[in-house]
């Protein structure tokens, strides 16, 4: 009998289920006048955006944890909720909205811009939280995951940067917190298959994109959909859907 000929083996641990749960991405919960980037929503725009998934019999949670359910098939129902560069006054809004319904979220920080401000966008510069604050926001129960050192663009970067961005970032966050950080989201959704290969090779379970194509879609390649302050209930409704398109096999 002849084995089989080799063939690579399909890379089973990183791929998604048929239908992979939606993963909404946030910035700052906060009421600011002059927002050119629309990254922020305003707390009661996200408080309502919350009460909407409760209603539809939905869970928001962190991606530690969502993950933890797709790898064993109990995913139904759950959306995941993150939130990029770890803006100071998250932990004003989000644990208190998060704890009313029972969910819990994620939130990426840039491990060395901490207490600093997100100078990376034009606008208004809008200060990060600081080591304290991260350990605050674990505190309050939210997962921290790593928004890179620097907030730098990963596709086409140097190997040097690219370590230093996915594996730095994640040894400076569990020395900060004395506990592990399985999560990683790439500055600007911005990653190719040397930058998911940087982040499966750190240790992360997973890695959250901003668009993924059909192809790249994985653990370490995970689409996000933008929420905003305009995004009301039909809004929402209407990109799950368009969630579903996207990324059902
Ligand atoms: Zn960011």
């Amino acid at each position: 009998m002849t084995p089989y000929p080799h063939r690579p083996a399909p890379a089973a641990a990183d791929a998604l289920p048929r239908r992979a749960p939606l993963v909404l991405m946030y910035h700052r919960v906060a009421s600011v006048a002059f927002d050119p980037n629309r990254l922020a929503v305003t707390p009661r725009r996200f408080s309502r955006q919350m009460a909407w998934l409760h209603r539809w019999g939905l869970r928001g949670v962190a991606v530690g944890e969502l993950v933890a359910a797709m790898r064993s098939g109990e995913h139904r129902g759950l959306v995941g909720i993150t939130f990029d560069d770890g803006y100071a006054d998250l932990i004003e809004h989000v644990p208190a909205v998060v704890d009313r319904y029972r969910f819990t979220a994620t939130v990426f920080v840039v491990s060395g811009r901490l207490g600093g401000v997100n100078d990376w966008d034009r606008g208004t510069p809008w200060p990060l939280v600081d080591a304290d604050g991260v350990r605050r926001l674990a505190e309050a129960g939210l997962e921290i995951g790593a928004h890179g050192r620097q907030h730098v663009a990963l596709a086409g970067t140097e190997p040097e940067v690219l370590r230093a961005e996915t594996y730095g970032s994640r040894a400076d966050l569990e020395a900060l917190l004395a506990a592990p950080v399985s999560g990683f989201a790439y500055p600007y959704g911005s990653m190719d298959v040397a930058a998911r290969a940087a982040v499966r090779a750190a240790g992360y379970a997973y890695g959250c994109a901003v668009f993924a194509k059909r192809a790249e879609q994985g653990l370490v390649a995970l689409p996000r959909m933008y929420a905003g302050e305009r995004d009301t209930a039909f809004r929402l409704a209407a990109k799950r859907l368009l969630h579903r398109r996207h990324v059902t096999r």
